[in-house]
C-alpha cells in the first residue's frame, strides 16, 4: 500500500517509515511537488485537511497531513493554530517564545498542551488522529535541544523542559509521538 506523507520534513518521513514495514510511505519530494500549500483554516484539524485533500485530490493518492500547535489556557488557547507564526511570518522560535514569555509575564497559571492533528485519506474514506502532552510554560528558556517552543514548555510529570529530553525520551511522550503512533497501529491492523 502506497500513502503519501504531505510534510517535506525528511525527519518526520524517517522517524514514521521506520514504525510502517507494510505501507511504501511517498514523500512529497518524490512526488516532485513543490506547491506551496496555504494554511488558511483557523483550526489544526483544518490545516491538516487542507494538506491532506490537496494531495489527494492532485494526484489521487491515499495521503495524511499532519499540523501541531501549543495551546496556552491562560491566553485562551494562543498560540494554537498560529504557533510557528506568532511574532509574524520571519519571527522564528526565539521570537516566538519571547513574544509568548511576555504575554504570561508573571501569570501564574502556565498551563498548555501540545496538540498534533492528523487527517488520513484512505481509499475514500477521512480519519483523525490526535495526541495532546499536557505541560506547563516554564518562566525562562531552559535546554537546547530539540525545536520550536521546547526551551519553554515542561511536559507533566518531569521536571526538566522538552529541550533538555533527548528526542527518544520526548518523542514517546509527545503529543506527535502520541498521534502517530495511533495512525500507525490503525494501519498496522489493515
Ligand atoms: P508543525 O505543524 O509540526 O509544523 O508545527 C507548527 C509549529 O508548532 C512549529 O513551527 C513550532 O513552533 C511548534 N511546534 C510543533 N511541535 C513542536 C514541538 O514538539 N516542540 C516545540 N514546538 C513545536
Amino acid at each position: 500500500m502506497k500513502i503519501v506523507f504531505a510534510t517535506h520534513n525528511k525527519n518526520k518521513i524517517k522517524e514514521v517509515a521506520a514504525l510502517l514495514p507494510t505501507v511504501e510511505l511517498l514523500s512529497l519530494e518524490s512526488l516532485k511537488c513543490y506547491d506551496e500549500i496555504e494554511e488558511t483554516a483557523m483550526t489544526l484539524e483544518g490545516n491538516a485537511k487542507i494538506k491532506a485533500d490537496y494531495i489527494t485530490n492532485r494526484f489521487e493518492l491515499n495521503c495524511f497531513a499532519d499540523d501541531t500547535g501549543l495551546e496556552v489556557e491562560a491566553l485562551d488557547g494562543v498560540p494554537g493554530v498560529y504557533s510557528a507564526r506568532y511574532a509574524g511570518e520571519e519571527g522564528g522560535a526565539e521570537k516566538n517564545m519571547t513574544k509568548l514569555l511576555l504575554a504570561l509575564k508573571d501569570n501564574p497559571n502556565r498551563k498548555a498542551q501540545f496538540r498534533t492533528v492528523i487527517i488520513l485519506n484512505l481509499n475514500g474514506e477521512q480519519h483523525l488522529f490526535e495526541g495532546i502532552c499536557m505541560g506547563t510554560i516554564l518562566n525562562k528558556k531552559y535546554g537546547s535541544k530539540g525545536f520550536g517552543y521546547d526551551p519553554i514548555f515542561q511536559p507533566k510529570g518531569y521536571s526538566v523542559s522538552f529541550a533538555e529530553m533527548s528526542m527518544e525520551e520526548k518523542g514517546k511522550i509527545s503529543h506527535r509521538g502520541l498521534a502517530i503512533s495511533k495512525l500507525i497501529a490503525f494501519l498496522n491492523k489493515l
